[in-house]
Parts: C-alpha cells; structure tokens; sequence
C-alpha cells in the first residue's frame, strides 16, 4: 500500500458489534479475563495497552516501515525513554541545534547517568573523532529546528553500524510522510507527534518505532508500560484521526512553504531563509536525496536585528504568534526569546510554521509585517 493508502486503512480493523466503520474511543481501564486467565480481548489495562493506542502504534509502525512503534504523552517523553533505556555511563553524540527541550532534558535530568557531545551533524567527517569507547547512540534531528540543517542519515548510519552503535532520528519536521528515517538506517525514529501528525494544534504525544525487536525495544518498551507515561484513548484517537488526512495536509505544507520561501528569499527585508528545497540551503542535494519534499518549516533572518524581528512578529494578523509546529494554521515565532539568554540561534532569526491557509494570504500577511521594520 502507498502511505496515503497506509494512512487510512493500516489501522487494525475491529469488526465491532455496532459495525462502527471509524473506531469508537475505548475508555475502559480494564479487561476481561478469560476462564483459563487469559485475555481473549487482547489487552488485560490499559497503562499497558488498550485498542486505541494499538491502533495508533500499528499505523505508525506501517507508515514508518518499522517492527514497533511505542507512543507517549508527549514527545519530550519519547525521547526521555530513549534516553532512560541506555546504560549509565553511556556517551551520546547529539547535534549542536538539538531540539532544545531535548537538551535541556539532558543537560538537567542525565547530567549524573550520561554524558553528551553536541556537534555539528552536517560534517560528516568530523563525527569519528567524538566515537569515545562508552559511546552508545548517535541521535539526529533532521530537519533540525529551527536552523532546518540536513543530517545524512545513510552516511551516518554507516558510521553506527562501523561503530555498533544506535542510530535514533527525530524526525519530527518531516512527518512520516517525507522521510523513513528507518529505511535509510536508523534503529528508532522519534515523533513528536503533538506537531503535523496532529496537525491542528490541540493534542500532546510523542512515538518511537523501531526497525527491529530486540534487547534495547524491549527495555523502551518497558519503560512505556512500567513508567506509565501513555496517552489516553481519546488522545489516541484524536491522533488516528489526523493521520488519515497527514499525506495530503502535508502535500499543502510543503507547497505553500515552496512558495513562500522563494518569495521571501527576494524580499528586500529578508537577509536569508532557511528552506531544504531552496538551492541556497547548504544541504540542499542531501534534503533532495533522502526526503520525498522539503516540509512546512523555515526560518528567515531578517534586516535589522532583534527589535526588527520583534516587530514584524507583532505586526502580523493572520498568523499566530506562538510556538508549536505542524498545526493547520500559520504559527509565527521569534525563537531566540523563546530559548532563552543562552541560545546560540541568531536575534534576527524569525521562525515560520506554514499553515495551510492559502498562500496569498500568508505572503500579503508577512509583507504587510515587513513593511514594519
Ligand atoms: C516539539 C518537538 C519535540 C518535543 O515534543 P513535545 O510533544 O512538545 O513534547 C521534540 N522534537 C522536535 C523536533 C519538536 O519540534
């Protein structure tokens, strides 16, 4: 099946007495129990699985091309149980613009239990030199936020494999929909599935899939049913829902972000814009290889400086001001505010989630803003 297809009908099909052709919400705790013990339903409480959310990780599983697929209540607890999983003592090699709320993640809660290396990904022949014999995973954020640097995921799937270590990928920006980071050689992909799984701004949740069973799945797996950091049936269904129109909200993102990003490469208030389906985008050829289209993020600095970024994103109408990604609705952010005294992202940086409003609107919003400054 093609993903659109996949998107749709990957989920288990549950026959219910009522014939009911969308799954119904199963809010129950708990399940009957069989005379012998067993659970003829299939799931015994629902912190360790219940309908909704098998469904959920099968369709993400199909749409990823993975084994597995553990979901969480939010994507910060995804990656948290990656993080968890690994032995104390282990090394991580991770990139210089990791999502933030990773790094902090890191640096606050696993500065005792591991020990990290920020780098820069894109210089694929530097990344050996950091390869310590306690190095355990190298986690890529590919697009990365809010820079939109491409990571090489094959190439860096070699040097894990040269290495035995893990490949773990958060591809978030991407969606499954434009990158399987597993078929390129990633051993887990990571969603925060609050972004364009969701796509309409009004759920929380986090997936890991992995490409195969083994060991390292089984403790992730584990920490999911143990921790007990799951989403709730509603939750699960909110999110099936939205993945049945993903191919499609994405096909709509990633051509108003086109558009937008060649109009506003020639705009005369925009010093640059971060877009992988630009030409001018350092990676660009490497976003052209691994990725099916180039997404609905990108970044712009703009002229002037940090008062003149703050200008144009209370100047806009249309837009939202706020932070988040993926919904259906234009989002506007000035991300240095956002990270804090210590972020290292440009003042002038602007940062644009493309909804899918029609793209005039948006252009003739964003100049209007421009013209601010
Ligand atoms: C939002 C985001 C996360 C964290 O997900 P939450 O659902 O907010 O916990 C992780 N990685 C990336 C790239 C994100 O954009």
């Amino acid at each position: 099946m093609k993903p659109e297809t996949k998107a749709i009908h990957a989920l288990n099909h549950t026959e219910a007495a009522t014939g009911d052709v969308s799954m119904p919400i199963s809010l129950s705790t708990t399940f009957y129990r069989a005379e012998d013990g067993g659970y003829p339903g299939g799931h015994m409480y629902s912190r360790v699985s219940n309908p909704n959310r098998s469904a959920l990780e099968s369709v993400i599983t199909a749409l990823e091309f993975g084994a597995e697929t553990c979901t969480f209540s939010s994507g910060n607890t995804a990656g948290m149980a990656v993080f968890q999983a690994l032995d104390p003592g282990s090394h991580i090699i991770a990139p210089d613009d990791m999502y933030w709320g990773f790094k902090k993640q890191l640096q606050s809660m696993f500065s005792t239990t591991l020990s990290f290396d920020f780098i820069d990904l894109t210089a694929i022949e530097n990344i050996d030199s950091y390869v310590k014999p306690e190095t355990k995973m190298i986690w890529v954020e590919t697009p990365s936020n809010p820079l939109l640097k491409i990571s090489d995921i094959e190439a860096i799937g070699k040097i894990c494999k040269q290495h035995h270590l893990i490949l773990a990928c958060d591809s978030t920006f991407a969606s499954p929909m434009l990158q399987n980071p597993l078929t390129l050689g990633a051993d887990i992909v990571m969603h925060s599935t609050t972004k364009y799984i969701g796509g309409h701004s009004d759920v929380l949740g986090g997936s890991l899939t992995t490409a195969t069973v083994n060991p390292f799945w089984e403790k992730i797996r584990n920490i999911q049913q143990i921790g007990g950091a799951v989403q709730s049936p509603f939750d699960c269904y909110l999110l099936l829902r939205s993945i049945k129109t993903l191919a499609y909200r994405i096909k709509g993102h990633c051509e108003n972000a086109m558009e937008l990003a060649k109009y506003l490469a020639a705009h005369p208030k925009v010093e640059f814009v971060y877009y992988p389906g630009l030409i001018s985008h350092p990676q660009h050829e490497i976003a052209k290889k691994q990725m099916k289209n180039f997404g609905g993020m990108l970044s712009i600095l703009v002229t002037g400086g940090a008062e003149s970024a703050r200008k144009v994103v209370n100047s806009v109408q249309l837009f939202s001001q706020a932070t988040s990604l993926g919904g259906v609705e234009s989002l506007i952010e000035h991300r240095a505010s956002v990270e804090g005294p210590d972020t290292k992202t440009p003042q002038n940086l602007i940062r644009i989630s493309v909804g899918l409003e029609h793209v005039d609107d948006i252009k003739e919003d964003l100049n209007q803003a421009l013209a601010q400054i």
